[in-house]
């Protein structure tokens, strides 16, 4: 099977300790089966650890101590998994983060994700168009995609106007009432409170600044690989084009800085695009 990563996906890096969200803080953190059997094998002082600390209902997982922190994340956020067993003891779920993954029939595609800072400022720092493994392929889908793709990073066009013609490329359209879509933002499930107030800060999409132009493309392209499918084509490109819109309305309200928008990235990837709940509410309002 043919693997489908963007082109700059090899340079991930996580900065571990110097990470401000760590992603071992404040997320269930489930075992996969394969890892809770070697774990079981752990001897010594980790092996007694990793007993007391892993809870065998519903799915296997690491019991947060009252900080909401993995157990295994020390003082210096470092892992102790990773200290005393190297990056093989770790869980698949920590061993992919912030991966994700979308399979198709002929390839899987893989990317890294928003809510992790590192992968934000990897992903929104590109300057040149990215680019994807090239693979022929007669579906429909993906000829529709790669025109996405080229019309997003048309950089002779306002990134509006990007959005607008991904829009009518995948038959779709968007209510542009940015202030409604905020409303409704709000009452979907929450993790972060800070997230209530940037919604609170959108008045309307106003045009950005043209020297904001690549981050957005960058952040364009990033939701259209990672979301458009073949399966309600239309009503994911409108959510794609909504979730550029919403950011960069907030963006717009704010002191506009390169880490203030990986920081308004993260917020919204952590809020919505991993709650698969969110996004099917989201999808379900839209016509
Ligand atoms: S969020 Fe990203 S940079 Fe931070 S600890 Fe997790 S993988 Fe590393």
């Amino acid at each position: 099977m043919k693997l489908i990563v963007p082109n700059y996906y090899e340079n991930f890096k996580c900065i571990a300790d110097r990470c401000r969200h760590n992603c071992c803080i404040g997320w269930e953190i489930d075992i996969d089966k394969e890892t809770l059997d070697f774990y079981r094998q752990v001897g010594g002082k980790l092996g007694k650890r990793l007993k007391e600390h892993i809870s065998p209902e519903n799915t296997p997982h690491f019991i947060l101590n009252e900080q909401e922190r993995c157990p295994f994340l020390n003082s210096r956020n470092l892992c102790d998994i990773i200290t005393q067993l190297g990056e093989g003891g770790l869980c698949q779920i920590c061993d992919d983060h912030p991966r994700f993954r979308n399979y198709y029939s002929d390839r899987i595609e893989m990317g890294i994700g928003l809510c992790c800072e590192a992968a934000g400022q990897l992903i929104l720092s590109q300057q040149e168009k990215v680019t994807f493994s090239p693979i022929r392929s007669k579906d429909p889908f993906f000829r529709i995609r790669k025109q996405v793709f080229t019309a997003l990073q048309d950089r002779s066009k306002t990134v509006e106007q990007r959005l607008k013609k991904m829009l009518v490329l995948c038959g779709s359209d968007l209510d542009p009432n940015l202030q409604d879509w905020a409303m409704f933002y709000k009452n979907l499930e929450r993790l972060d409170p800070a997230w209530d107030q940037k919604l609170e800060q959108i008045q309307e999409s106003s045009p950005l600044p043209m020297e904001w132009d690549i981050p957005f493309e960058q952040l364009s392209v990033y939701f259209a690989f990672r979301h458009l499918q073949p399966e309600q084509l239309a009503k994911r490109a409108a959510f794609v084009a909504l979730s550029v819109k919403l950011i960069a309305a907030i963006f717009s309200a704010e002191e506009k800085t390169f880490d203030g928008l990986v920081e308004l990235a993260r917020l919204y990837s952590s809020e919505i695009e991993y709650s698969d709940e969110n996004i099917e509410r989201i999808l379900d309002r839209i016509t």
